[in-house]
């Protein structure tokens, strides 16, 4: 069986809030899915319900093919970080991840080589009351690698990281899915995932409303549109909006256009007198992209964020 997070028709309320309503999507192996939507879609129910943490009113959430309780070795099928914070404070990462080994038959030159890949260097041997959001992601990290599992499940590991814990993070969730693993990784912020997820579930209200592959979405999201460098800009977007574009901007000298040719683009702010540089096949970001999605899916206004959107 195929080492693949499925999930399928998830059904689970609290009292009244309904947390999962028919939410269904599969990770596969060699892939990171991203599980992306705002706070409250339902993110973290469905993964507590396939690690069995929460238990679904309908519907079945499966690992390789079988519910997480009849898992034999569970650490060594799936490993996952829903929060990061669930440490012991006087603990240091190292004897943290000692003992988690420990309890699975794995010894310390495993954890020597964890901590070395996710790059936890001193602070394995200081106290885990003391660890920064990073540090203590990167811990998480090296636990749900412990019995190196094909699959790995995280809950918004990007929160409270900075950008070069970004970075490093976008890193390594590139190179678990290079090995072959299914990595299923939440966030709110889809420019996160940008250059990482090669497959899209997009989660609102404890349904699914869009589930597609990255490269698709932002070839269709980029279909269209014009890259317009210039510094003149509010005179280039009066006059491309008075021929009927739609004009975003997207710098300090650069804008979108959509809905006319590039052609049409240069012939008008050439009769306008405008000055511009370059005139180019606009490729969407990710939250581009995202944003275009969730506007047509379901009208919701997505959380912008990250370095793309501040452009
Ligand atoms: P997300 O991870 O996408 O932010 P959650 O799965 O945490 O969403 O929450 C989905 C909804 O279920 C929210 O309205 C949340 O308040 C509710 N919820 C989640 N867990 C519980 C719980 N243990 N008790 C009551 N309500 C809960």
């Amino acid at each position: 069986m195929e080492a693949t997070i499925e999930v399928t028709g998830l059904r689970k309320r609290f009292g009244r809030t309904t947390a999962l309503d028919g939410m269904t999507f599969t990770a596969r192996p060699g892939l990171v899915t991203g599980l992306v939507g705002p706070d409250g879609a339902g993110k973290s129910t469905a993964m507590r319900v396939v690690l069995g943490l929460d238990t679904a009113d309908e519907g079945t959430a499966l690992v390789g093919g079988r519910p997480y309780r009849s898992l034999r070795d569970p650490l060594c099928q799936v490993g996952a970080l829903l929060d990061a914070d669930a440490l012991h404070p006087n603990r240091s990462g190292r004897n943290h991840l000692l003992w988690l080994a420990r309890s699975h038959g794995l010894g310390a030159r495993r954890v020597d080589e964890l901590i070395e890949r996710v790059g936890l260097g001193d602070a394995a041997r200081r106290r885990a009351g003391g660890y920064s959001p990073g540090v203590r992601v990167r811990l998480g990290i090296a636990a749900a690698l412990i019995g190196d599992p094909p699959v790995l499940m995280l809950d918004e590991p990007f929160d409270g990281l900075d950008p070069e814990g970004v970075d490093w993070l976008r890193g390594l969730l590139r190179s678990l899915a290079e090995e072959g693993r299914a990595v299923l990784v939440s966030t709110p912020l889809m420019s996160e995932l940008q250059g990482v997820a090669g497959h899209l579930v997009v989660a609102w209200r404890g349904r699914v409303v869009a589930d597609t592959g990255v490269a698709e979405l932002v070839a269709d999201a980029s279909r269209g549109r014009v890259a317009l460098r210039t510094t003149a800009r509010p005179e280039a977007m009066t006059a491309l909006a008075g021929a009927g574009a739609a004009v975003a901007v997207t710098g300090r000298e650069t804008l979108t256009v959509a809905g006319l040719a590039p052609e049409r683009v240069v012939a008008l702010l050439d009769a306008e007198g405008v000055p511009f540089s370059e005139v180019a096949a606009h490729r969407a970001t990710l939250e581009e992209a995202y944003m275009d999605l969730t506007r047509d899916a379901v009208g919701f206004e997505p959380v912008a964020g990250g370095e793309e959107s501040a452009r």
